[in-house]
């Protein structure tokens, strides 16, 4: 039987897409998820991340060896969100701490300092001062299962900042000036990310020329800009956050690589507290 030209080719085209629906969505169910997904995982040895950003007072021309006081302290606290065996790549904000602090020393804001921070006079004044703050931080981290009632670790957790300088400067130099110790639980090991971003961007082979601040960082990893006001903390600890978030994605395993010096002295330091303003 000879079947005419018109219904032949559409016959053979049918059938020859029919047999592809057939056969291609199958071979690509045969890949279980789970497997499929876990490979993109990184293993994860840490529970949860505080991520800080504090702003402090600053004088025009004045370097990091100025004795700055706080006068912001934004905490954001990140978990794992789905974390199966150790391993995960989703981290996400579960909840968020944030104060102005008053300034003792130096009361007073600098024009540069409200212009480079946009924290206004009004806002430290009324702010609570650093040991208070800190009481406040300790109860907030007891709230979310962070720290036991004792000040105990209960998650295996460090704090990461933008840089090597908020806890081991900022917070060292303020404790200093309030004469108080810093708590153990602000202690120890820390993540400098801007740090872990430089090797990670190394280890594919980029390298990123001048100041890596936060902005060039989420340019490098190629996430849209900034979010918020530079120099704002907690704009600042936000940008941070959603870079550690790129670098879960991406299987960097997100664990401290910096000690932090609870003894590190600086040349204006004397005796009790004492500022020696010639030294500065
Ligand atoms: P950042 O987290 O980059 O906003 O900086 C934290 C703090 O460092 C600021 O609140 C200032 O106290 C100080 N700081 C930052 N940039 C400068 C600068 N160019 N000159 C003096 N101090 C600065
Ligand atoms: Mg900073
Ligand atoms: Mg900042």
């Amino acid at each position: 039987m000879n079947w005419p030209l018109w219904v032949g080719l559409p016959l053979l085209v049918l059938l020859y897409y029919a047999s592809r629906k057939r056969t291609q969505p199958q071979s690509v169910q045969q890949v279980p998820s789970a497997v499929a997904t876990s490979a993109l995982k990184a293993k994860q040895t840490y529970d949860a991340f505080l991520v800080v950003d504090v702003e402090a007072t600053c004088e025009e021309g004045k370097n990091f060896a100025y004795p700055n006081e706080i006068i912001e302290f934004p905490v954001y606290l990140m978990k794992w969100k789905d974390r199966i065996g150790g391993q995960a790549s989703q981290l996400e904000i579960a909840a968020e701490f944030q104060t102005f602090v008053q300034p003792t020393w130096r009361p007073k804001l600098s024009k540069f300092c409200t212009d480079l921070t946009s924290i206004t006079q009004e806002q430290v004044d009324a702010a609570p001062r650093f040991p208070e703050v800190l009481r406040s931080l300790r109860a907030f981290l007891v709230e979310h299962g962070v720290l036991e009632k004792t000040g105990k670790r209960r998650l295996k957790f460090c704090w990461a900042t933008d840089g090597p300088w908020d806890v081991a400067e900022f917070v060292v130099k303020q404790a200093f000036i309030s004469q108080i110790p810093v708590p153990d639980w602000l202690a120890g090991e820390a993540l400098d990310v801007r740090q872990l971003v430089r090797n990670h961007l190394a280890s594919n082979s980029k390298t990123v020329r001048g100041n890596l601040n936060i902005s060039a960082q989420l340019g490098a990893l190629g996430l849209p800009p900034f979010v918020g006001r530079e120099h704002r903390g907690s704009d600042d600890a936000q940008n941070i956050c959603r870079i550690l978030q790129k670098l879960a994605t991406e299987q960097v395993p997100i664990r401290p690589n910096l000690h932090i010096n609870l003894r590190r002295r600086w040349a204006w330091m004397g005796k009790s507290g004492q500022i020696l303003e010639d030294k500065i």
